[in-house]
């Protein structure tokens, strides 16, 4: 289990990931928003631990933004702030949980539990093909846990093929999954839609077969 801890104050930092290693976790710990966003972006973690007030980019649109690419990683908030309102405002932007410094390090320990166990519980709405994630409840789909961002259109042409990984679908199939019956299509949409989806996801990932349709591999 890998958490990111997110944390500008020495001591606290040092002492959260001391404890949280003496409790079994692997702790990665950056010091500034910035860090905080490539480090999600290069790997896997299970929980974030974020103080709001961070140098470069601070906690409240470090977790709006995370939220807005549908990550949905558990953030548990740690804040100096002993404000409702900010506590509020850090709820609202999307974390799970939070608490108010000084803690007692037992209920950190005790909160991160509860997150994790609370995730692993969860039904999953997603799709996973290798290294391709897609989430179609919240539409979030993610390569090697990159966030993709598709089009409305793009997305919905993928869920189309996802319905049946390695089954090809005719060019008006698609059309059909993509159009509402009373919207106007253009010829080549189908066409033009798969190669943008091509172009963000990789080619490998739709493939034609010429004169059947497409078809989304059943692995990659
Ligand atoms: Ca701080």
């Amino acid at each position: 289990m890998r958490l990111l801890l997110a944390e500008d104050d020495q001591m606290i930092g040092e002492s959260v990931q001391r404890g949280l290693r003496q409790d079994g976790y692997a702790v990665d710990w950056v010091r500034d928003g910035v860090a905080a966003e490539h480090a999600l972006a290069d790997h896997d973690y299970d929980l974030v631990l974020l103080d709001l007030g961070l140098p470069g980019k601070d906690g409240i649109h470090f977790l709006e933004d995370l939220r807005r690419r549908q990550n949905r990683i558990p953030v548990l908030v740690l804040t100096a702030r002993d404000a409702v309102a900010d506590r509020v405002r850090g709820l609202d932007a999307g974390a799970d949980d939070y608490l108010v410094k000084p803690f007692d390090f037992d209920e950190l320990s005790a909160r991160i539990r509860a997150l994790v166990r609370r995730q692993s519980g969860r039904a999953e709405p997603e799709v996973v093909i290798g290294k391709l994630r897609v989430n179609l409840a919240s539409h979030g789909v993610f390569l090697a846990d990159l966030p993709i961002v598709l089009s409305a259109r793009e997305f919905s042409l993928l869920r189309a093929l996802l319905e049946q990984p390695g089954v090809p679908l005719s060019r008006a199939r698609l059309e059909e999954s993509i159009y509402g019956w009373d919207e106007e299509v253009e010829s080549n949409a189908v066409e033009v839609y798969i190669h943008s989806l091509r172009r963000k996801l990789g080619p490998e990932w739709i493939r034609n077969l010429r004169g059947v349709g497409y078809l989304i591999p059943r692995q990659s």
